[in-house]
């Protein structure tokens, strides 16, 4: 975490300077301000979690900066600590309380007191971003289970849309004058609405493994191009739906120690964007050796990710796409890059918006 930054107020260095040197073995981060206005400008900038505000001050003095600190900054709420030579009288005291200050400091300081006082505020200002990221927290937990019942519900919809078509089918005696073709078609889509809720299914599973650090690879020699076989034989469907051509491009004696279960679904979730996201347009996959890694290479020719966004895809959840024109849970590079992470390999993307996006699978080869 970032230190703590207290802003620390005063017209004469020296009394910076000692303010300093009292708090010198802490982990607060000290800001200087040498004038009302320049405590102003600075109250402005950044988010203390203490001003130590010397009274005292020519042209604007502590109860006019605090005031104006208190309706002009973002500062609004930092607790103000005015720090005074002047003897306690009670109406200067109140006049003080009235600008905004929480307490006072009077010198000569004592550094035991300062630190006490500075340490309390510090400790409340520490709690006060506790609960802020814990309501953080429960926002995005929040949105993400309303993505994801979204996400869920998707599939089952058309899925029991098609299981009442069946049976009323059956039940009317009119199942055997539905064309074989057809019904062989229904039970395709059917499969696949299935397939892609186990697929969402085992994507919440993987992720809460990989948190948790407990996934395991099991190794064995796996030649690639057969494995790019294997994954574009069973999503042959969905290719054609996207109606984007597919062309592979495979050297055939490219083999690595992978988890071949695990580096199919890499290639799957790959392969499933790059339909997804592909415009309709050409889909290429190689597979080649660039010793000493193997790559594994999906390039498709549609939407594209802007700079910005390439390194934030691969984390949790994050999308660069807006969820109106595409589905998804923002989590199959975040799998796909962990997985390969485990193999000691890694993926990097190469993209022009609008013009398509490649993404490069490094496997080490031995
Ligand atoms: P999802 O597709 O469920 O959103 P992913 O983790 O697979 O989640 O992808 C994260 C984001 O990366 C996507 O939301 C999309 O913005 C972007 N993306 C992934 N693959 C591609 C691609 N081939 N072309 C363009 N954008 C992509």
């Amino acid at each position: 975490m970032a230190p703590v930054k207290i802003l620390i107020v005063d017209d004469r260095p020296e009394n910076l300077l000692a303010l300093e040197a009292a708090l010198a073995d802490t982990d607060y981060e000290l800001v200087r301000a040498l004038s009302g206005f320049e405590a102003l400008e600075k109250a402005g900038q950044d988010d203390f979690a203490l001003i130590l505000l010397d009274v005292q001050m020519p042209v604007m003095d502590g109860f006019e900066t605090a005031a104006r600190i208190r309706s002009e900054t973002r500062a609004r709420y930092t607790p103000i600590i005015f720090v005074t030579a002047i003897d306690r009288t009670e109406t200067y005291e109140q006049k003080g309380y009235r600008s905004g200050a929480v307490d006072y400091l009077f010198k000569p300081i004592n550094t035991e007191i300062l630190r006490a006082k500075v340490a309390v505020f510090v400790e409340l200002y520490l709690q006060k971003h506790e609960i802020q990221r814990q309501a953080e927290r429960i926002h995005a937990r929040d949105e993400f289970l309303s993505i994801a019942s979204h996400e869920l519900k998707t599939p089952i919809t058309p899925l029991g849309l098609q299981m009442e078509s069946f049976i009323e089918l059956f039940k009317n005696g009119e199942i055997d004058r539905v064309p074989r073709e057809r019904l062989i078609r229904m039970l395709e889509t059917s499969y696949s609405q299935v397939d892609r809720l186990s697929r969402l299914i085992n994507d919440l599973l993987d992720v809460s493994r990989m948190t948790s650090k407990t996934l395991k690879l099991e190794r064995n020699r796996t030649n690639l191009a057969k494995l790019v076989e294997d994954v574009v034989a069973g999503y042959g469907q969905e290719i054609q739906r996207s109606g984007c051509a597919l062309t592979l491009s495979l050297e055939r004696d490219v083999e690595g120690d992978c988890d071949k279960f695990r580096i199919e679904q890499v290639l799957i979730n790959l392969l499933i964007n790059a339909t997804k996201y592909g415009a309709g347009k050409p889909i290429e996959i190689i597979v080649r050796k660039r010793p000493p890694v193997a790559q594994l290479i999906v390039k498709d020719h549609g939407i594209g990710i802007s700079k910005e966004d390439q390194q934030r895809i691969f984390d949790r959840f994050e999308r660069a796409v807006s969820a109106r024109h595409f589905g998804g849970l923002g989590l199959g590079l975040y799998i796909a890059n962990q997985i390969v992470k485990l193999h000691g390999g890694s993926i990097v993307v190469e993209s022009t918006p609008g013009q398509g996006a490649e993404f490069s699978v490094q496997l080490p080869m031995n």
